[in-house]
């Protein structure tokens, strides 16, 4: 394990790998034929104490160190990487929210179910014209005649877990310059799902575009910048998906390798294949690296701009790099539905895209080290 981890938060992650062993990875298959969890999933995350690790204890949560949270959604990757991005979004972004910016109220009101896994969360923030410009957003609030409530109307799209979200955390526009954070039940006439949205990997993921209509959202205090502040501990557990992607389909790669004969000898002793796997190895280690410095600094209370963004944008190339080598020392199987490397190479291309596409994560390292 790369990380310095109290006995209590080890224990954790080896409670946590034995569930990946055993309801996680074997289903993953099936998962992705299905395209959807099982409904029951949610309860055992809860149960496991997967839904509020960046949840104080004092509040109800697991209470992880950031660097506790990243194992544990790199452990979730090795076994279904959507389910990771699952785990990431709604303990990064929504279980965070609370923590953050929700009233007593509102934590007295949703929390309780949302530990259990019995309220199930999204976090929206995408939009049709609003992408990696999501200060484009166009989905707006008014408020409506109930204090703190408001009316909000608009589209989202690409939203994790939308289609069966109870309770969404979206991002809407208040006036021509601010924007901030609403608590949306979805069981309201006027929140429609439009589509669900099929994806080359992270299948099982329900990925859907939805709209608004004269929905009633709950306002959450905060504005815009605090709210999408939340994106950096995101990135850092994005990119903790990305390398146990790299890693599980490298353990596969280098087991695969000593396996198969050609020529006479083992692919692990040609030279080019070893050249692959040297290379496959050094910037798994980079990742990691990268990683744990990210974790690290959060959890001094640091600032992680620009260590989230080398992480993420590190770890998620090197799974794209890492899954493809894979890919082309399996040969041919490696094409096939039989070997897990292709299902990862397609898993891989969402940590490229996801919480800010590399181009974005470039332009936010050279925007700090130039400022
Ligand atoms: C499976 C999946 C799950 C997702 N889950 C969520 C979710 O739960 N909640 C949510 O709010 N969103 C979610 N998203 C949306 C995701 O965050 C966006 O797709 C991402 O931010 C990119 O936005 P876009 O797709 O509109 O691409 P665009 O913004 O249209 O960008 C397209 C491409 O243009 C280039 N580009 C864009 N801007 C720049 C620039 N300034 N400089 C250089 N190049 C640039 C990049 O190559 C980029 O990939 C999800 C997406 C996917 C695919």
């Amino acid at each position: 394990m790369p990380f310095d981890l109290n006995q209590e938060e080890a224990t954790f992650v080896e409670t946590v790998k034995s569930f990946v062993a055993t309801e996680v990875l074997p289903f993953t298959r099936e998962w992705e034929k299905n395209t959807a969890f099982p409904d029951e999933i949610w309860t055992k995350l809860g149960a496991l104490g997967l839904l509020g690790m960046t949840l104080p204890k004092e509040k109800g949560g697991t209470g992880l160190s950031c660097a506790a949270f990243v194992e544990v959604c790199k452990q979730i990757a090795k076994g279904d990487p959507a389910l990771s991005m699952n785990v990431a979004a709604i303990n990064a972004l929504c279980t965070a929210h609370f923590d953050h910016f929700a009233t007593q109220e509102q934590c007295d009101k949703y929390l309780p179910g949302i530990l259990k896994g019995d309220i199930k969360l999204a976090w929206g923030l995408t939009e049709p014209d609003a992408g990696s410009d999501a200060r484009r957003v166009k989905t707006h609030a008014v408020p409506s005649d109930k204090e703190g409530f408001h009316l909000i109307n608009g589209r989202k799209m690409f939203i994790t877990n939308g289609g069966k979200a109870d309770l969404i955390i979206l991002i809407a526009r208040t006036s021509e310059t601010a924007l901030s954070a609403f608590f949306v039940e979805t069981n309201q006439p006027g929140f429609k799902l439009e589509k669900r949205i099929h994806t080359v990997g992270v299948s099982a993921s329900n990925t859907v575009q939805f709209s608004l209509i004269d929905v009633v959202g709950w306002h959450t205090p905060c504005t815009f910048e605090d709210a999408i502040g939340l994106l950096y501990r995101g990135r850092l557990a994005i990119a903790a998906m990305a390398l146990g992607i790299a890693e599980k389909a490298f353990e596969l790669t280098v087991e695969y390798s000593k396996q198969r004969e050609q020529f006479n000898r083992r692919l692990a002793d040609m030279q080019s294949v070893q050249n692959m796997i040297a290379d496959s190895g050094m910037e798994i280690e980079a990742s990691s690296l990268l990683l744990q410095k990210g974790a690290e600094l959060f959890d001094q209370g640091k600032p992680i701009i620009t260590a989230s963004s080398y992480a993420k944008l590190y770890a998620s190339e090197t799974a794209n790099r890492v899954t493809n080598r894979a890919i082309q020392i399996h040969g041919g199987r490696g094409m096939t539905h039989e070997f897990l490397v292709e299902k990862l190479w397609r898993d891989a291309k969402l940590t490229e895209i996801g919480e800010g596409c590399s181009e974005i994560q470039r332009l936010v390292i050279a925007k700090q080290i130039l400022k």
